[in-house]
């Protein structure tokens, strides 16, 4: 079968072998796929990472227990011991010996078939697309920053970034309540932002005294990073959404001076991203910028890397 792999620091497209599924997992075909920030990190050198790439996925199951067998799922990314200390307090997204798909120790889902603990699984309901289900990994990892911060009515929120995650989580908190603005400097994107009602900014307009009671990064650069870290308010919180291979050198001096509240944040609840694209909540679909063959890989990273484009999507062989 195919698969799309890093070896040597070097995107392939590789003939490999189908997985066997050990104890505990399952076998899924997957049916549409996602082109996330972190694999184009991957594939410059963050994490070390060497296998088949890709997280993001819709598929069937083709073999693993009865319960599972011929369900559409979507999957949780990080396959976790269930024993270490971080598993048994309720933590297991930091299990000490985890392996992540597609990105820690794991190969992904970026092949024609791909194994997942079955604890890790989510049924989709027949009511979500197949081009919606896709979004739920990234959705969820918005919606991992309602769980992370207490956002009131009287908060004012930015969001800095406003690629394919910025814009999922300007969704998520713009039905929170919470006095929002979407801060980016890419007129396609901020301007589906305005249509649905959310307040824009570009960033070399804001005022030099611009501040927020929270600021979301999700920018994916240094350079973003240090903005980031200058809108917030004194005592206010900054939430850090992106894993990037270049952060080093960024200025943190403002983080003491201005007594900032730093929150680290990363995978989130897939239950709730389910039911939020069960309810219509948004329409992802709208930031689908390609569809291309899985083979393709290559041209569609080089697509997904392009500042126009918001998400590509990987159809494997056979898929419809
Ligand atoms: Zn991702
Ligand atoms: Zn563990």
């Amino acid at each position: 079968m195919k698969a799309i792999r890093i070896e040597n620091g070097e995107l392939n497209v590789a003939d490999v072998a189908t997985p066997t599924p050990p104890d505990g997992e399952v076998l899924i075909r997957p049916t549409l796929l996602g082109v996330c920030s972190t694999d184009l990190e991957l594939l410059k050198g963050y994490g070390g990472f060497s296998g088949t790439l890709g997280h993001e996925f819709v598929g069937v199951v083709e073999d693993g227990p009865d319960d599972w067998r011929g369900k559409r799922v979507v999957g949780e990314i990080n396959c976790v011991c269930k024993r270490c200390d971080m598993c048994t307090s309720g933590l297991s997204n930091h299990c000490r010996r985890r392996t992540v798909l597609g990105i820690v120790k794991r190969d992904g889902c970026f092949a024609e078939r791909f194994t997942l603990p079955a604890i890790n699984l989510h049924a989709v309901a027949d009511s979500i697309s197949d081009e919606a289900a896709v979004f739920t990994e990234p959705l969820a990892a918005a919606y991992q920053i309602t769980q992370q911060v207490k956002l009131e009515a009287r908060d004012q929120v930015a969001v800095l970034g406003t690629g394919r995650l910025g814009l999922l989580i300007a969704f998520v908190l713009s039905k929170t309540g919470c006095g929002l603005t979407a801060v980016g400097r890419n007129d396609k994107t901020l301007s589906l932002l305005d249509r649905r009602g959310i307040r824009t900014a570009r960033v070399n307009e804001l005022d030099a005294k611009a501040s927020f009671d929270v600021v979301i990064d999700a920018t994916g650069s240094a350079a973003g990073l240090e903005k980031a870290i200058e809108l917030v308010r004194p005592r206010g919180t900054l939430v850090m959404k992106t894993t990037c291979a270049d952060r080093h050198q960024v200025n943190l001096m403002n983080l003491v001076v201005n007594e900032i509240t730093v929150v680290g944040s990363r995978c989130g609840p897939f239950a709730e991203a389910l039911r939020a694209l069960a309810r219509q909540d948004f329409d992802v679909t709208e930031l689908i910028s390609a569809r291309m063959p899985l083979t393709e890989a290559p041209a569609a990273f080089e697509r997904a890397a392009a500042s126009d484009t918001i998400k590509v999507l990987l159809t494997p062989p056979g898929a419809a």
